[in-house]
């Protein structure tokens, strides 16, 4: 089939199209950036036509993806910001995640004909929130209050970027549900919701400082530029980029049983002490500038998020944090 994947230059997206490569479908992707893209399409090169971009610089553009919808079956949106930079939360968070999903969607209900299942990138930043110990999330929760937090905001005043990128999250996941159950498209929705996404990078990176958010945290462990490992957060979920691409693959595969379902991709909970201690275990030559925190301790947290509706019902068979904290950091050999 044909199948529009959104933001393919980013982190997960490559990997998605990759797995749908893999399987012989026609890949087309949107992407803002040109250096990314003309990387992206030599690392694809054996596909040939099979993979094939198109720009789509502003999501927010109304009509962005009304011509790139007309002749696809399947949509993984894939888009979204994903960084703790934002000065302004409305504008540069909340606006582009939920007006993105919104003219995404709006473009598959007026012009996508063929558009069969449309998937979601959203996240557990749209589900766990507050520290709840002992309480285990599952795909019935919503953290609402971040968007009630960062909607009270007023220009001038100070804001949590990580409350600013839940409630952009939460937002553009509540706005594709409502939009669903108000215009009743004919084509399936999906989302898939992942924790901390690690593992190798198959994307276009220029720099360090150009990685990806969630590598980037890890990978600042191996490079010694973060030394304190921090108590265990209350509630910290991981998952490899390749399950989670998985996950966007199966869930359209699976056809009605994944239709109207969210979809936790989480293998388990983790703590920075765990990645420090598998860094030192399996990069020995580097452990002198790699944070040693306590050894051993510090490896619960206080609660935890499961993800194992997608094993039940994508049949997702989680890789474990020793494979992705590995795997992560060989794919950045050139920034060691
Ligand atoms: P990346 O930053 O690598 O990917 C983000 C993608 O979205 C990039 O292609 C980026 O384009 C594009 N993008 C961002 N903002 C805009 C915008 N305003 N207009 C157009 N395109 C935009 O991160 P990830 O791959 O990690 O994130 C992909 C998705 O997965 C996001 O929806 C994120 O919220 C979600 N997610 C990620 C998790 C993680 O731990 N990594 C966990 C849970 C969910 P460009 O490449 O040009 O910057």
């Amino acid at each position: 089939s044909r199948v529009l994947v959104t933001g393919v230059t980013g982190f997960i997206a490559s990997h998605v199209a990759k797995q749908l490569l893999e399987k012989g479908h026609t890949v087309i992707g949107t992407a803002r950036t040109a250096s990314k893209a003309d990387f992206l399409k030599k690392q694809f090169t054996q596909y040939g036509d099979k993979f094939q971009i198109v720009e789509v610089k502003d999501v927010q553009h109304e009509g962005a993806f009304d011509e790139v919808v007309k002749d696809v079956d399947v949509i993984h949106h894939i888009a979204s910001p994903f960084h703790f930079n934002a000065e302004d939360p409305i504008k540069d968070m909340m606006n582009p995640a939920v007006d993105g999903t919104i003219n995404l969607l709006n473009a598959a209900y007026q012009h996508g004909n063929n558009v069969k299942h449309v998937v979601i990138t959203s996240s557990v930043a749209a589900i766990a929130w507050a520290a709840k110990p002992g309480y285990t999330f599952t795909e019935k929760d919503w953290n609402d209050e971040t968007v009630t937090e960062i909607q009270k905001w007023k220009p001038g005043q100070e804001f949590s970027r990580f409350t600013a990128y839940r409630a952009s999250k939460n937002a553009a996941e509540r706005a594709a549900w409502k939009f669903r159950d108000e215009k009743k498209p004919k084509f399936r929705l999906t989302t898939i919701n992942p924790g901390f996404v690690f593992g190798p990078c198959i994307h276009y990176i220029e720099k360090p400082d150009d990685i990806n958010t969630s590598v980037a945290l890890l990978f600042a462990y191996f490079k010694g530029q973060r030394q304190d490992v921090q108590p265990p957060a209350p509630n910290q979920g991981y998952v490899d980029v390749r399950d989670v691409a998985e996950a966007h693959v199966r869930a359209v595969e699976r056809g009605d049983k994944a239709d109207g379902e969210r979809f936790i991709t989480v293998k388990g909970s983790f703590t920075w002490q765990q990645v420090v201690d598998i860094l030192h275990k399996r990069f020995p030559e580097y452990s002198k500038r790699i944070p040693q925190g306590e050894p051993g301790k510090n490896y619960e947290t206080a609660c935890r998020t499961s993800g194992q509706k997608a094993t039940d019902i994508l049949g997702i068979n989680y890789i474990d944090l020793e494979q992705t904290t590995v795997d992560t950091v060989n794919s950045l050999k050139q920034f060691w």
